[in-house]
Protein backbone atom coordinates (compact mmCIF):
# COMPACT_ATOMS: atom_id res chain seq x y z
CA UNK A 1 0.00 0.00 0.00
CA UNK A 2 2.27 2.19 0.99
CA UNK A 3 4.42 1.41 -2.53
CA UNK A 4 1.34 2.21 -4.49
CA UNK A 5 1.05 5.57 -2.52
CA UNK A 6 4.74 6.71 -3.14
CA UNK A 7 4.31 5.08 -7.47
CA UNK A 8 1.30 7.39 -7.21
CA UNK A 9 2.94 10.39 -5.94
CA UNK A 10 5.66 9.94 -8.30
CA UNK A 11 3.29 9.62 -11.00
CA UNK A 12 1.48 12.98 -9.68
CA UNK A 13 5.19 14.47 -9.99
CA UNK A 14 6.08 13.61 -13.49
CA UNK A 15 2.97 14.34 -14.69
CA UNK A 16 2.84 18.00 -13.08
CA UNK A 17 6.60 18.10 -14.50
CA UNK A 18 5.10 17.35 -17.76
CA UNK A 19 2.19 19.99 -17.65
CA UNK A 20 4.78 22.65 -16.60
CA UNK A 21 6.82 21.65 -19.55
CA UNK A 22 4.24 21.61 -21.83
CA UNK A 23 2.83 24.84 -20.90
CA UNK A 24 6.14 26.63 -20.97
CA UNK A 25 7.42 24.94 -24.41
CA UNK A 26 5.11 23.68 -26.14
CA UNK A 27 5.67 23.44 -29.95
CA UNK A 28 2.48 24.81 -30.80
CA UNK A 29 2.82 27.88 -29.04
CA UNK A 30 0.35 28.79 -25.78
CA UNK A 31 -3.15 28.70 -27.04
CA UNK A 32 -5.04 31.59 -24.37
CA UNK A 33 -9.04 31.24 -26.16
CA UNK A 34 -10.43 28.25 -26.93
CA UNK A 35 -12.49 30.54 -29.88
CA UNK A 36 -9.13 32.06 -30.63
CA UNK A 37 -5.79 31.66 -32.78
CA UNK A 38 -2.63 29.74 -32.09
CA UNK A 39 0.47 32.02 -32.03
CA UNK A 40 2.75 29.28 -33.74
CA UNK A 41 1.87 25.82 -34.83
CA UNK A 42 5.93 25.07 -35.57
CA UNK A 43 5.14 24.25 -38.85
CA UNK A 44 5.17 25.96 -42.36
CA UNK A 45 1.95 26.49 -43.83
CA UNK A 46 2.84 28.22 -47.74
CA UNK A 47 2.18 31.43 -48.43
CA UNK A 48 1.27 32.94 -44.71
CA UNK A 49 4.70 33.99 -43.75
CA UNK A 50 5.98 37.19 -45.24
CA UNK A 51 10.09 36.92 -45.72
CA UNK A 52 12.17 39.16 -44.44
CA UNK A 53 14.55 41.50 -46.34
CA UNK A 54 18.08 39.41 -45.25
CA UNK A 55 16.06 36.22 -45.35
CA UNK A 56 16.34 32.67 -47.25
CA UNK A 57 13.68 29.94 -47.13
CA UNK A 58 14.96 26.55 -48.50
CA UNK A 59 12.45 23.70 -48.79
CA UNK A 60 12.78 20.51 -49.76
CA UNK A 61 10.57 19.22 -52.78
CA UNK A 62 12.09 16.27 -53.44
CA UNK A 63 15.23 13.67 -51.53
CA UNK A 64 14.60 10.33 -52.91
CA UNK A 65 16.48 8.55 -55.34
CA UNK A 66 15.87 8.01 -59.06
CA UNK A 67 13.26 4.76 -58.24
CA UNK A 68 9.64 6.20 -57.67
CA UNK A 69 8.41 5.85 -53.87
CA UNK A 70 5.60 8.01 -53.29
CA UNK A 71 6.74 9.80 -49.79
CA UNK A 72 10.05 10.43 -51.29
CA UNK A 73 10.31 12.30 -54.83
CA UNK A 74 13.95 12.57 -56.21
CA UNK A 75 15.78 15.75 -55.48
CA UNK A 76 14.34 19.55 -56.33
CA UNK A 77 15.26 22.33 -53.80
CA UNK A 78 13.35 25.89 -53.52
CA UNK A 79 15.39 28.17 -52.82
CA UNK A 80 12.90 31.63 -51.72
CA UNK A 81 14.40 34.64 -51.17
CA UNK A 82 13.87 38.09 -49.61
CA UNK A 83 14.13 39.94 -52.47
CA UNK A 84 11.56 37.82 -54.15
CA UNK A 85 13.31 35.74 -55.81
CA UNK A 86 12.60 31.83 -56.19
CA UNK A 87 15.05 29.34 -57.64
CA UNK A 88 14.14 25.64 -58.49
CA UNK A 89 17.82 23.63 -57.94
CA UNK A 90 16.87 20.58 -59.69
CA UNK A 91 12.98 19.17 -60.70
CA UNK A 92 13.66 15.77 -59.89
CA UNK A 93 10.89 13.16 -60.62
CA UNK A 94 8.62 13.36 -58.98
CA UNK A 95 9.31 16.63 -57.06
CA UNK A 96 6.34 18.77 -58.94
CA UNK A 97 3.48 17.73 -56.59
CA UNK A 98 5.11 19.24 -53.63
CA UNK A 99 6.45 22.22 -55.34
CA UNK A 100 2.86 22.69 -56.73
CA UNK A 101 1.28 22.16 -53.24
CA UNK A 102 3.04 25.38 -52.08
CA UNK A 103 0.67 27.13 -54.32
CA UNK A 104 3.39 29.81 -55.76
CA UNK A 105 2.38 31.63 -58.67
CA UNK A 106 3.85 29.70 -61.69
CA UNK A 107 5.10 33.28 -62.85
CA UNK A 108 7.90 32.81 -59.80
CA UNK A 109 9.00 29.36 -60.42
CA UNK A 110 10.49 30.38 -63.90
CA UNK A 111 14.47 29.66 -62.93
CA UNK A 112 15.71 26.21 -62.72
CA UNK A 113 19.40 25.19 -62.03
CA UNK A 114 20.29 22.16 -62.46
CA UNK A 115 23.29 20.58 -61.11
CA UNK A 116 23.48 17.65 -63.78
CA UNK A 117 21.23 15.33 -66.44
CA UNK A 118 20.32 12.16 -64.18
CA UNK A 119 16.70 12.13 -64.49
CA UNK A 120 16.12 12.16 -60.66
CA UNK A 121 17.68 16.21 -61.19
CA UNK A 122 15.77 16.92 -64.39
CA UNK A 123 12.92 14.21 -64.50
CA UNK A 124 9.70 16.34 -63.99
CA UNK A 125 10.33 19.67 -66.28
CA UNK A 126 7.73 17.98 -68.26
CA UNK A 127 5.09 18.63 -65.28
CA UNK A 128 6.58 22.16 -64.60
CA UNK A 129 6.95 23.28 -68.39
CA UNK A 130 3.46 22.03 -69.72
CA UNK A 131 1.65 22.23 -66.26
CA UNK A 132 3.16 25.92 -65.52
CA UNK A 133 1.96 26.43 -69.28
CA UNK A 134 -1.75 25.60 -68.68
CA UNK A 135 -1.74 26.70 -65.26
CA UNK A 136 -0.33 30.19 -65.44
CA UNK A 137 2.96 30.93 -66.15
CA UNK A 138 2.99 33.68 -68.73
CA UNK A 139 6.88 33.72 -69.99
CA UNK A 140 9.43 31.22 -71.06
CA UNK A 141 11.49 28.70 -68.63
CA UNK A 142 14.99 29.96 -68.06
CA UNK A 143 17.17 26.59 -67.30
CA UNK A 144 20.80 27.21 -66.00
CA UNK A 145 22.89 23.81 -66.55
CA UNK A 146 26.64 23.12 -67.15
CA UNK A 147 28.04 21.83 -70.27
CA UNK A 148 29.77 18.81 -71.00
CA UNK A 149 32.73 16.94 -71.73
CA UNK A 150 31.76 17.08 -75.33
CA UNK A 151 28.55 19.13 -76.44
CA UNK A 152 26.55 16.09 -76.40
CA UNK A 153 26.72 15.77 -72.83
CA UNK A 154 26.02 19.28 -72.10
CA UNK A 155 22.84 20.80 -70.72
CA UNK A 156 21.53 22.98 -73.90
CA UNK A 157 21.58 19.71 -76.16
CA UNK A 158 19.40 17.61 -73.51
CA UNK A 159 16.85 20.37 -73.45
CA UNK A 160 17.20 21.05 -77.14
CA UNK A 161 16.68 17.39 -77.55
CA UNK A 162 13.49 17.22 -74.58
CA UNK A 163 11.66 19.96 -76.50
CA UNK A 164 11.82 18.07 -79.68
CA UNK A 165 10.82 14.47 -78.25
CA UNK A 166 7.70 16.93 -76.97
CA UNK A 167 7.05 18.34 -80.60
CA UNK A 168 3.23 17.36 -80.38
CA UNK A 169 2.94 17.97 -76.59
CA UNK A 170 3.90 21.75 -77.95
CA UNK A 171 2.22 21.82 -81.50
CA UNK A 172 -1.29 21.17 -79.88
CA UNK A 173 -0.95 23.14 -77.32
CA UNK A 174 -0.04 25.97 -79.44
CA UNK A 175 -2.97 26.09 -81.17
CA UNK A 176 -4.99 27.08 -78.11
CA UNK A 177 -2.51 28.51 -75.96
CA UNK A 178 -0.14 31.75 -76.23
CA UNK A 179 3.42 29.47 -77.35
CA UNK A 180 5.64 32.09 -74.82
CA UNK A 181 5.49 29.69 -71.76
CA UNK A 182 6.23 27.23 -73.86
CA UNK A 183 9.74 28.14 -74.61
CA UNK A 184 12.54 27.25 -72.76
CA UNK A 185 15.83 29.33 -72.58
CA UNK A 186 19.08 27.48 -71.89
CA UNK A 187 22.23 29.03 -70.52
CA UNK A 188 25.09 26.27 -70.33
CA UNK A 189 28.22 26.92 -67.90
CA UNK A 190 31.77 25.77 -67.81
CA UNK A 191 31.38 22.77 -65.17
CA UNK A 192 34.87 22.90 -64.97
CA UNK A 193 34.66 26.66 -63.60
CA UNK A 194 35.86 27.04 -59.85
CA UNK A 195 33.36 29.19 -58.17
CA UNK A 196 32.27 30.79 -61.17
CA UNK A 197 29.45 33.12 -60.89
CA UNK A 198 26.04 31.39 -63.14
CA UNK A 199 24.10 34.34 -62.27
CA UNK A 200 23.88 37.73 -60.23
CA UNK A 201 20.83 39.78 -59.95
CA UNK A 202 19.51 41.47 -57.56
CA UNK A 203 21.70 40.80 -55.20
CA UNK A 204 21.38 37.24 -55.39
CA UNK A 205 24.75 35.29 -56.86
CA UNK A 206 25.03 31.66 -57.68
CA UNK A 207 28.40 30.21 -58.92
CA UNK A 208 29.06 26.56 -59.37
CA UNK A 209 31.66 24.19 -58.63
CA UNK A 210 32.45 20.60 -60.14
CA UNK A 211 31.03 17.63 -58.74
CA UNK A 212 32.80 13.99 -59.29
CA UNK A 213 29.79 11.68 -60.46
CA UNK A 214 29.82 9.18 -62.81
CA UNK A 215 30.96 11.58 -65.71
CA UNK A 216 32.07 15.08 -66.55
CA UNK A 217 29.54 17.87 -66.69
CA UNK A 218 27.81 17.61 -62.58
CA UNK A 219 28.25 20.66 -60.41
CA UNK A 220 27.03 22.13 -56.98
CA UNK A 221 25.82 25.21 -57.21
CA UNK A 222 26.64 27.89 -53.80
CA UNK A 223 23.96 30.51 -52.95
CA UNK A 224 24.47 33.84 -51.91
CA UNK A 225 22.25 36.42 -50.75
CA UNK A 226 22.44 39.00 -47.53
CA UNK A 227 25.62 37.65 -46.33
CA UNK A 228 24.54 34.30 -46.20
CA UNK A 229 25.86 31.24 -48.15
CA UNK A 230 23.75 28.17 -48.92
CA UNK A 231 25.28 25.32 -50.52
CA UNK A 232 23.28 22.91 -52.87
CA UNK A 233 25.23 19.98 -53.13
CA UNK A 234 24.56 17.89 -56.44
CA UNK A 235 25.86 14.38 -56.40
CA UNK A 236 29.17 13.62 -56.03
CA UNK A 237 32.14 11.70 -54.45
CA UNK A 238 33.66 14.44 -51.99
CA UNK A 239 35.54 16.70 -53.17
CA UNK A 240 38.69 19.32 -53.19
CA UNK A 241 36.07 22.53 -54.47
CA UNK A 242 33.68 21.31 -51.61
CA UNK A 243 35.55 21.57 -49.11
CA UNK A 244 37.20 25.07 -50.36
CA UNK A 245 34.18 26.28 -51.67
CA UNK A 246 31.06 25.66 -49.20
CA UNK A 247 33.72 26.50 -45.98
CA UNK A 248 31.62 28.16 -42.72
CA UNK A 249 28.62 27.83 -45.59
CA UNK A 250 25.25 29.02 -43.07
CA UNK A 251 24.20 25.81 -44.67
CA UNK A 252 25.45 23.23 -46.63
CA UNK A 253 23.50 20.31 -48.65
CA UNK A 254 25.04 17.30 -49.17
CA UNK A 255 24.53 14.27 -50.30
CA UNK A 256 24.98 11.00 -48.28
CA UNK A 257 23.85 7.70 -49.32
CA UNK A 258 21.81 4.40 -48.47
CA UNK A 259 25.10 2.35 -47.06
CA UNK A 260 26.29 -0.25 -48.56
CA UNK A 261 24.89 -3.22 -46.54
CA UNK A 262 21.75 -1.56 -47.04
CA UNK A 263 21.65 -1.37 -50.48
CA UNK A 264 22.24 -4.77 -50.96
CA UNK A 265 19.78 -5.31 -48.98
CA UNK A 266 16.97 -3.00 -49.87
CA UNK A 267 17.80 -1.90 -53.24
CA UNK A 268 18.40 -4.92 -54.91
CA UNK A 269 22.23 -4.20 -55.76
CA UNK A 270 25.17 -6.72 -56.19
CA UNK A 271 28.07 -6.60 -53.14
CA UNK A 272 29.82 -5.11 -55.90
CA UNK A 273 27.64 -2.45 -57.19
CA UNK A 274 26.64 -1.31 -54.05
CA UNK A 275 30.21 -0.45 -52.82
CA UNK A 276 30.78 0.87 -56.16
CA UNK A 277 27.67 3.28 -56.12
CA UNK A 278 27.65 3.66 -52.20
CA UNK A 279 31.10 4.75 -51.51
CA UNK A 280 33.14 6.23 -55.17
CA UNK A 281 30.16 7.59 -57.25
CA UNK A 282 27.95 8.56 -54.69
CA UNK A 283 29.47 10.10 -50.75
CA UNK A 284 29.32 7.59 -47.75
CA UNK A 285 28.03 8.66 -44.43
CA UNK A 286 31.56 8.18 -42.98
CA UNK A 287 32.64 10.71 -46.17
CA UNK A 288 29.99 13.05 -45.44
CA UNK A 289 30.59 13.25 -42.38
CA UNK A 290 34.16 14.07 -42.43
CA UNK A 291 33.27 16.82 -45.47
CA UNK A 292 30.95 18.56 -42.93
CA UNK A 293 33.35 18.08 -39.97
CA UNK A 294 35.92 20.14 -42.23
CA UNK A 295 33.86 22.77 -43.44
CA UNK A 296 31.83 23.59 -40.66
CA UNK A 297 28.25 24.87 -41.75
CA UNK A 298 26.13 26.66 -39.34
CA UNK A 299 24.01 23.62 -40.34
CA UNK A 300 24.44 20.58 -42.45
CA UNK A 301 21.76 18.58 -44.36
CA UNK A 302 21.97 14.97 -45.74
CA UNK A 303 20.25 13.82 -49.01
CA UNK A 304 19.86 11.34 -51.51
CA UNK A 305 17.93 8.05 -49.68
CA UNK A 306 14.79 6.50 -48.98
CA UNK A 307 14.58 7.98 -46.05
CA UNK A 308 12.84 5.43 -43.01
CA UNK A 309 13.43 4.39 -39.47
CA UNK A 310 16.30 1.73 -40.07
CA UNK A 311 18.02 3.48 -43.15
CA UNK A 312 18.04 7.04 -41.09
CA UNK A 313 19.47 5.06 -38.16
CA UNK A 314 21.95 3.64 -40.49
CA UNK A 315 23.27 6.73 -41.74
CA UNK A 316 23.00 8.81 -38.95
CA UNK A 317 25.28 6.24 -36.93
CA UNK A 318 27.78 6.75 -39.93
CA UNK A 319 27.97 10.20 -40.08
CA UNK A 320 28.04 10.24 -36.18
CA UNK A 321 31.60 8.46 -36.23
CA UNK A 322 32.85 11.46 -38.15
CA UNK A 323 30.50 14.62 -37.68
CA UNK A 324 29.26 15.74 -34.16
CA UNK A 325 27.40 19.03 -35.53
CA UNK A 326 24.16 20.28 -36.41
CA UNK A 327 22.44 18.27 -38.59
CA UNK A 328 19.32 17.27 -40.58
CA UNK A 329 18.60 13.91 -42.95
CA UNK A 330 16.40 15.12 -45.09
CA UNK A 331 12.57 14.12 -46.10
CA UNK A 332 10.41 15.98 -48.57
CA UNK A 333 9.17 19.04 -47.02
CA UNK A 334 11.43 20.10 -44.77
CA UNK A 335 11.77 23.41 -44.52
CA UNK A 336 14.70 25.96 -43.46
CA UNK A 337 14.68 29.85 -42.31
CA UNK A 338 18.13 30.99 -42.59
CA UNK A 339 19.03 34.30 -41.58
CA UNK A 340 21.90 35.98 -39.70
CA UNK A 341 20.14 35.32 -36.31
CA UNK A 342 19.00 31.83 -36.55
CA UNK A 343 18.17 28.67 -38.89
CA UNK A 344 15.09 27.23 -37.88
CA UNK A 345 13.72 23.59 -39.47
CA UNK A 346 9.98 23.07 -40.05
CA UNK A 347 7.93 20.67 -42.13
CA UNK A 348 6.13 22.13 -44.66
CA UNK A 349 1.97 21.40 -44.34
CA UNK A 350 0.22 21.86 -47.50
CA UNK A 351 -2.34 20.61 -49.16
CA UNK A 352 -2.96 17.30 -51.21
CA UNK A 353 -5.22 18.99 -53.30
CA UNK A 354 -3.47 22.31 -54.11
CA UNK A 355 -4.74 24.28 -57.30
CA UNK A 356 -2.74 26.86 -59.45
CA UNK A 357 -2.55 29.93 -57.73
CA UNK A 358 -2.36 32.89 -60.40
CA UNK A 359 0.41 35.87 -60.07
CA UNK A 360 0.19 39.97 -61.30
CA UNK A 361 0.86 39.25 -64.97
CA UNK A 362 -1.88 39.56 -67.33
CA UNK A 363 -2.07 36.31 -69.37
CA UNK A 364 -0.54 36.63 -73.08
CA UNK A 365 -3.66 35.93 -75.30
CA UNK A 366 -3.68 32.77 -77.33
CA UNK A 367 -3.07 33.34 -81.25
CA UNK A 368 -4.93 34.73 -83.56
CA UNK A 369 -7.22 32.02 -85.57
CA UNK A 370 -5.51 31.26 -89.03
CA UNK A 371 -1.76 32.19 -87.68
CA UNK A 372 -1.07 28.38 -86.20
CA UNK A 373 -1.83 25.63 -88.41
CA UNK A 374 -4.74 23.29 -86.96
CA UNK A 375 -3.11 20.19 -86.48
CA UNK A 376 -6.32 17.51 -86.26
CA UNK A 377 -7.33 17.13 -90.03
CA UNK A 378 -10.94 17.44 -91.29
CA UNK A 379 -10.81 13.73 -91.43
CA UNK A 380 -11.10 13.20 -87.68
CA UNK A 381 -13.18 16.27 -86.95
CA UNK A 382 -15.51 14.48 -89.13
CA UNK A 383 -15.49 11.98 -86.88
CA UNK A 384 -17.79 14.14 -84.18
CA UNK A 385 -20.90 12.74 -82.73
CA UNK A 386 -23.48 14.91 -83.03
CA UNK A 387 -25.78 14.33 -80.33
CA UNK A 388 -23.43 14.88 -78.21
CA UNK A 389 -23.41 18.87 -79.63
CA UNK A 390 -26.84 18.61 -78.49
CA UNK A 391 -26.60 17.20 -75.41
CA UNK A 392 -24.69 20.31 -74.07
CA UNK A 393 -26.05 23.20 -76.34
CA UNK A 394 -28.07 24.43 -73.57
CA UNK A 395 -25.09 24.45 -71.37
CA UNK A 396 -23.31 26.37 -73.73
CA UNK A 397 -25.82 28.61 -74.38
CA UNK A 398 -26.18 29.71 -70.73
CA UNK A 399 -21.94 30.10 -69.99
CA UNK A 400 -21.77 32.20 -72.95
CA UNK A 401 -24.34 34.25 -71.92
CA UNK A 402 -22.72 34.34 -68.46
CA UNK A 403 -19.58 35.92 -69.86
CA UNK A 404 -20.92 38.05 -72.85
CA UNK A 405 -19.14 35.59 -75.67
CA UNK A 406 -20.36 35.47 -79.09
ZN1 LIG B 1 23.30 11.50 -60.44
ZN1 LIG C 1 21.02 11.62 -57.98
Amino acid sequence: MKKTLKAFGQMLLVSFVLLLANSVFAAGGVVKSPTGTAPERYVYYPGTEELKKDEIRLIACGTGLPAARRDQAATCFLAELGNGDKFLFDIGTGSMPNVAALMIPYDFLDKVFLTHLHTDHWGDLAALWAGGWTAGRTGPLRIWGPTGATKDMGTAYAVDRWLEAYTWDARTRNFVLSPKPGEITVKEFDYKAENGVVYQENGATIKSIPAIHAGDGPVSFILEYAGLKVVIGGDTFPNKWFIKYAANADLAIHETFLTPPDLVKLYGQSPGQALGVGTQIHTSPQAFGKVMSTIKPRYAVGYHFFNEQSTHDHILMGVRETYSGPLSLAVDNMVWNISKEKIVERMVVSPDQAWAVGGPNKPPSPPAKGTVPDPITDFIKAGRWQPAEAAQAEMIKEFKKKYNMK
